[in-house]
């Protein structure tokens, strides 16, 4: 019988919703594999949503610089700013 690296000997590795890879491990660390590895993706997705905010607020600010002094834009690029953040 296979045992798993934690010593659980609970390898089922066609059910409860397996797909049959890491036959090594147990049930318990098959899905503790996979929670950890959706929890980077997540952290990857955060740390691109930062930039993309980022971008778009340098954006903002060479929007700004460009039409300074033209009263209309600036309430454009503000009510845009307002939309974009704070929903
Ligand atoms: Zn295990």
């Amino acid at each position: 019988m296979k045992k798993c690296e934690c010593g659980s000997y609970a390898i089922n590795d066609h059910l409860h919703g397996r797909d049959g890879t890491d036959q090594d491990l147990c049930d318990v660390c098959y899905w503790r594999k996979r929670a950890g590895k959706s929890s980077l993706d997540i952290v990857e997705l955060l740390d691109a949503l930062k930039e993309t905010k980022h971008r778009l607020e340098k954006l903002h600010e060479m929007f700004d610089l460009a039409t300074a002094g033209d009263k209309t834009l600036a309430i454009i690029n503000t009510q845009l700013r307002k939309h974009l953040y704070e929903n």
